[in-house]
């Protein structure tokens, strides 16, 4: 089990399990999203996640009949744990071909062009 929460404090997480997956996304909505040159997310089941407090801005997809997605991309910069950071090293980088050349590839990642299949 793991805790986090958003910047102000008002969304609070617990992860009660392992991602599925773990990566980078170099896409141009995720530079948009995070503000950042990249996203560093999980794949996780949304079983496994329980949201405390204020409803999050971005919540967990659903299914045509209202039912939760079977998994959950969570941002990893919400974790608070560095230690569980450093373990649950990306996996694999997506949408390779729009990283900013000065940001090398994570050694032993998976380089993909595209998404791959959650
Ligand atoms: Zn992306």
């Amino acid at each position: 089990m793991t805790a986090g929460g958003c910047f102000c404090g008002k969304v609070r997480i617990q992860l009660n399990g392992q991602p599925l997956k773990a990566g980078l996304c170099h896409c141009l909505d995720c530079r948009k999203l995070t503000g950042s040159i990249y996203s560093f997310g999980f794949v996780i089941k949304t079983a496994d996640l329980e949201v405390l407090g204020s409803t999050p801005l971005f919540g967990q997809g659903m299914k045509a009949d209202g039912t939760p997605e079977e998994t959950t991309v969570l941002r990893a910069g919400i974790l608070e744990d560095s230690q569980v950071l450093t373990e649950w090293k990306p996996q694999a980088e997506l949408y390779t071909d729009r990283r900013l050349e000065w940001v090398p590839p994570i050694e032993g990642a998976a380089q993909c062009s595209a998404m791959i299949p959650l």
